[in-house]
């Protein structure tokens, strides 16, 4: 794989079979964490440290955050703090193919219509850069070969929890879709306390293996660098590009809904039924700082969990994680009472 066809993407919204139709190599971008305040000529303080991080990890040219440093990038129009790294990427990098993607924020009939226009607007920007035809079979072909993935991921997470299943989640996410990740998942379930972590996305070294040492077993894994990329199936169906991205549209709007999304209900009712589903005695909420849709979410959440009689913990990160050992404790507490 060649940097120059790496394109970077950072929402779970993004539509992967595209870029791999366009003969381009999608890897997610994590970022570096540790170097927030490498992005601070470009973005406020008082913004995502996902979205710090992943400018951080390309203003010096260093890229010490993601193996392959590249320019290319989608973005998806998914929250502010998104926007403001599409703004600043492209401010940075005018020379390189940035692209921004409306997402919508109902999953109805009209969402769908949205998203599927947004998917043909993508295919045909991508044909301009690349200079290559993409076409119903190219596009099929590399749906499948997609969805050949995710099934694999979901069998080797199988039985594995917690910071090994995320670091799992994370290499699925950012290896070439023709390489199988090497690490291991690791983490097995059994003999822990089984919660329900939810979330917006965590680093796997900072506060997820502050639940691993606290003696937590994490049965669902709902955060947006872990299981919710993988939880529904876009495999598409239809006989030309129209058909398909209609369908490819369906498909991503069944995913497990981020906070972001209007219907607040459903991804209630989603935590429930997972609690339900999965035998978990309790809800972990873990949230980056500054990140608006969560915090917006929590509460309606904090109240449905009340109705149904699960006990919920909130956390915040800051994505490095630095102090997060001083968790521990509020952790440990919180599994006793279970
Ligand atoms: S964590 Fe929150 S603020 Fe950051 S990109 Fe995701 S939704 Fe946006």
């Amino acid at each position: 794989m060649s940097e120059e066809n790496a394109v970077g993407w950072f929402c779970a919204y993004t539509p992967l079979e595209i870029l791999d139709a366009a003969g381009l190599t999608p890897l997610r971008r994590f970022g570096d964490p540790a170097r927030l305040e490498a992005a601070d000529a470009l973005l406020h303080q008082a913004i995502c440290p996902y979205v710090r991080a992943c400018l951080a990890s390309v203003t010096d040219g260093e890229g010490a955050g993601d193996a392959v440093v590249s320019r290319h990038a989608v973005f998806v129009n998914s929250c502010d703090g998104m926007r403001r790294l599409h703004d600043a990427w492209r401010a940075r990098f005018p020379e390189h193919f940035v692209h921004l993607l409306d997402l919508p924020r109902n999953q109805d009939r009209a969402g769908e219509r949205l998203l599927a226009r947004e998917f043909l607007r993508l295919l045909a920007t991508l044909e301009d850069f690349t200079g290559r035809t993409i076409d119903a079979r190219s596009l099929r072909e590399a749906a499948l070969r997609r969805e050949e993935r995710r099934l694999a991921y979901l069998e080797r997470a199988r039985g594995s929890s917690g910071a090994a299943r995320l670091r799992l989640a994370m290499g699925f996410q950012s290896t070439p879709a023709d390489e199988i990740p090497g690490t291991e998942a690791g983490g097995t379930r059994g003999g822990g306390v089984p919660v329900l972590l939810t979330g917006n996305l965590l680093n796997p070294e900072g506060l997820v293996s502050v639940l691993d040492a606290a003696g937590a077993e994490v049965v669902c894994l709902d955060l947006c660098n872990g299981d919710r990329a993988f939880s529904s199936s876009t495999l598409p169906a239809g006989d030309d590009l129209e058909g398909l991205c209609a369908s490819l549209a369906r498909g991503y709007l069944e995913r497990r809904p981020c906070a972001r999304m209007a219907d607040a209900r459903r991804r209630a009712d989603d935590l429930v039924k997972e609690v339900r589903g999965t035998g978990a005695r309790g809800v972990i909420y873990a949230g980056l700082k500054f990140c608006d849709p969560y915090l917006y979410d929590f509460p309606r959440v904090q109240k449905r969990l009340r109705e149904e009689g699960i006990p919920l913990l909130r956390l915040e990160s800051d994505y490095a994680d630095g102090h997060v050992g001083q968790l521990l404790t509020r952790v440990e507490a919180f599994l006793e009472m279970l």
